[in-house]
């Protein structure tokens, strides 16, 4: 059996809620989501990749589009080995400076130190109003990361 998550992640992935945010923010994605088996906040130290799980559908250099899987797992490797303090790499496609965390990833995935997960949220997409609304609560703004595993 596999298990849907839905994943709200900053667009900062170095930034944090108060734990205050994050409660409020649990909360209200529990009115959002009630049928979850569970909504919980998860605050890392390190940076860490929100990967879609199955969904993974490959992911694109950002500045000339060209396929980028061949190098992406060597690059997340390198800057997974120094915590992901440093997101930024140079694509060998066509020699750019972009962040690991801005390559076009087909299927929404996204880096941080924070997330809002949603176990089984038992709907099909939440409405541009309520991702609206869960970026307000938290004060920042969020990517929103459909993952399967
Ligand atoms: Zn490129």
């Amino acid at each position: 059996m596999s298990d849907t998550i839905l994943r709200y992640v900053a667009a900062d992935p170095y930034w944090q809620p108060s734990p205050e945010n994050a409660t409020k923010a649990v909360s209200l994605l529990e009115t959002i989501v009630p049928g979850a088996d569970e909504v919980i906040s998860s605050f890392e130290d390190e940076v860490r990749f929100y990967d879609p799980g199955e969904n993974w559908s490959g992911v694109k250099c950002s500045a000339c589009g060209t396929d980028a899987e061949e190098w992406w797992g060597e690059a997340m490797e390198t800057a997974s080995a120094d915590g992901f303090k440093d997101l930024s790499t140079v694509a060998p496609c066509c020699g750019a400076t972009v962040s690991l965390n801005d390559l076009r990833y087909i299927w929404p995935a996204a880096f941080g130190r924070f997330a809002l997960g949603a176990h089984n949220p038992g709907i099909g997409d939440t409405t541009g109003e309520q991702d609206r609304k869960m970026a307000e609560c938290l004060g920042t703004p969020l990517r929103k990361i459909w993952g399967h595993v």
